[in-house]
């Protein structure tokens, strides 16, 4: 027998059974919290205020890069526009990196560097714009290195289908571990460049369209990604490794033109071939949630995937950054597409918006296409949530990534409260229109819990306080107690709700 074969096949196998036997710990929770972080960055509340005296409304990154680690080196452009007079303006780039050229509006300028923070002396007054470039060289912080643990920027090899990949993943506060940037929530770019010039066997995936491959004579390729919709910093991403790109196209209702679906999936025999079939429902998935979401986000560019060697999924904007192709990780990703890339939580205390969503997507994915399989699922949820006493949706701890991306809150029971806000509504016609709201009144914005309870009470003209008081800001659940008797032809029922977990 060719070893070749044996091997794909015993790695096809290990694949498919741990698949099966964690998934559902296998949310995006996990990937994200392999990037943990215990507060949001090196910077000061002061120095965060600095930050906010400007906006920013592109980057522009070009980068070289390779799939056999994670050095980099190359130019970032941040563009901005002062909200106010400026003295100096403030970003953060990772301590350990050599910059070779600072500049703003194309002169060299001095700066000063106090760890990851960089302070640029400048004169700019009120509404002006400015252009700050940075060319710079190094290796991103690993786990072991970084005294915040994990990375921006991770270099991987994939056991199962024996790829090397370097990957980004950014959230929650780990952008400036691989460009210089501003890591605000609330200050989208309007748009954003990314080039990667890799060897010429690897590809390199990024955000919106491939504009062009551009061959550099020397063994090298750039690919040059447009993006131009706003994005946060942490949903802009890479990917690098031997690629191939296998294409599908999505036919929404009210798409002006079909929708590529574009996937570096590993160059080898066998990976495109086992998740070929997996890969294909994408098709169904954003056509069905284009038709209860609004339209997908944005359709005059792409979807996509970049293969890495996760554990699950991370939804970077327009190119989806997974492990392997399963049903409710595909369907959880791209549903993040509407509920975390074009409306983004506005404070990570309401993650909710993003990940209670995106799971609840899932819950509905599986009722509409395969009707049965939703009942087991919000049966996990339940009893994933009631395994442990307390804890609210609403994150009182948003510096902490661990309580940030708790699957068990901001997910499974995130997930279970939009189910029973839909029962309270008890009209779909009005639930997913509510939702339809939400997406037009924040779109390419930012939303809170609150902004999702407004859309809800005006559409129904339910009062919802008291639901996300109990629910969303409140903690635990309650448990009832039943007695039935059978008097005559009377049924008694006597219902006591116990609240033995507050
Ligand atoms: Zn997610």
């Amino acid at each position: 027998m060719n070893s070749k074969i044996t091997l794909f096949f015993v790695a096809f196998l290990t694949l498919v059974s741990s698949a099966f036997s964690q998934k559902k710990e296998y949310s995006c929770a996990n990937v994200k919290l392999k990037n943990k972080k215990l507060k949001s960055n090196t910077l000061t509340v002061a120095q965060i205020a600095q930050t906010e005296r400007y906006d920013v409304h592109f980057y522009s990154l070009d980068l070289n890069m390779t799939n056999t680690s994670t050095d980099l080196s190359g130019t970032v452009e941040i563009h901005g526009t002062a909200r106010e007079d400026l003295d100096s303006v403030w970003f953060e780039l990772f301590q350990t990196y050599t910059i070779s050229d600072l500049s703003l509006n194309g002169s060299a300028v001095n700066y000063n560097r106090n760890l990851s923070a960089i302070k640029v002396p400048v004169n700019i007054l009120a509404n002006e714009s400015f252009v700050i470039s940075v060319t710079y060289n190094g290796t991103p912080p690993d786990a072991a290195t970084n005294p915040l643990g994990g990375s921006g920027m991770t270099n991987a090899f994939s056991p199962s289908w024996g790829n090397q990949v370097t990957y980004s993943l950014s959230e929650p506060f780990s952008a400036f571990e691989w460009f210089p940037c501003k890591q605000s929530l609330t200050d989208k770019a309007d748009s954003v460049y990314v080039n990667v010039t890799v060897p010429s066997t690897c590809k390199a995936g990024s955000n919106g369209l491939l504009v062009q491959e551009l061959d550099l004579g020397n063994g090298t390729t750039k690919f040059m990604w447009k993006h131009l919709f706003p994005i946060d910093y942490y949903l802009i991403s890479v990917a690098v490794a031997e690629y191939i790109d296998y294409t599908v196209y999505a036919n929404p209702v009210g798409a002006a033109n079909p929708i590529p679906i574009q996937n570096f999936i590993y160059n080898n025999p066998a990976t495109l071939t086992n998740f070929q079939t997996d890969i294909d429902e994408t098709v169904n998935f954003l056509e069905y949630f284009s038709e209860i979401y609004g339209l997908y986000p944005f359709e005059t560019e792409k979807y996509g995937h970049c293969m890495a060697p996760l554990s699950g999924g991370m939804e970077h904007q327009t190119m989806t950054t997974q492990g392997f192709f399963e049903k409710t990780i595909t369907a959880h990703e791209l549903a993040h597409q509407w509920f975390g890339d074009k409306v983004t939580c506005g404070s990570w205390a309401d993650i909710w918006v993003n990940e209670g969503f995106a799971a609840y997507s899932e819950y509905l994915m599986l009722e509409h296409m395969y009707p049965g399989q939703e009942v087991q699922d919000m049966s996990t949820r339940h009893n994933n949530v009631m395994s442990v006493a307390g804890g609210s949706i609403w994150v009182l701890d948003s510096l902490n990534a661990n309580t940030i991306f708790d699957s068990r809150l901001s997910y499974n029971k995130g997930a279970a409260f939009l189910h029973t806000l839909r029962y309270l509504l008890n009209d779909d016609t009005q639930f997913f229109q509510s939702l339809r709201n939400y997406q037009a009144n924040h779109a390419f914005d930012t939303g809170l819990g609150v902004d999702v309870e407004q859309e809800m009470e005006t559409i129904s003209g339910l009062d919802l306080a008291p639901a996300f008081e109990q629910w969303y800001f409140g903690e635990g659940y309650p448990t009832y107690s039943a007695k039935w008797n059978v008097v005559g032809s009377d049924l008694i029922v006597n219902i006591t709700d116990r609240r033995a977990h507050v």
